[in-house]
């Protein structure tokens, strides 16, 4: 059992599996496949906690990308913080989840406007409001 009292960086990193490439997260992962980390019951995308101890708070409006395209993997320099539009525009042709990680799934996504909205983050959102 992970010490639950241990700095965040700690158990963050003991869950990391390092290797000559990527380094691939070994706790729990979201259903979408990416890793999952606890932050004081908050539940965090485990790449974006890693970019955040290498490289300080993401800032508003940017997403973290992964450069080699495993979702698992959490080593700072296959990570690149981009603008949502450049996303976008990257994934375009391929984009099935929300900036958070959640898949747009048939239960998750209502279109408004023309736009797709992820219902989970709409949900949590409401949370932190109340
Ligand atoms: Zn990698
Ligand atoms: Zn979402």
């Amino acid at each position: 059992m992970a010490n639950r009292y241990a700095p965040p960086q700690e158990r963050f990193w003991a869950k990391v599996a390092k290797g000559d490439g990527c380094w691939e997260w070994t706790g729990a992962t979201w259903a979408n496949g990416y890793g999952q980390f606890n932050n004081q019951s908050r539940r965090c995308l485990a790449h974006r906690v890693s970019y955040e101890l290498a490289n300080g708070p993401i800032a508003d409006g940017m997403t973290v990308d992964h450069l080699c395209r495993n979702k698992r993997c959490v080593r700072p320099e296959h990570l690149e913080a981009v603008t949502r539009g450049d996303n976008v525009r990257r994934w375009a042709a391929t984009i099935t989840h929300c900036p958070q990680g959640h898949e747009y799934s048939a239960e998750n996504t209502r279109v408004w406007k023309g736009k797709r909205n992820c219902i989970t983050c709409q949900r949590e959102a409401k949370r932190r409001a109340a």
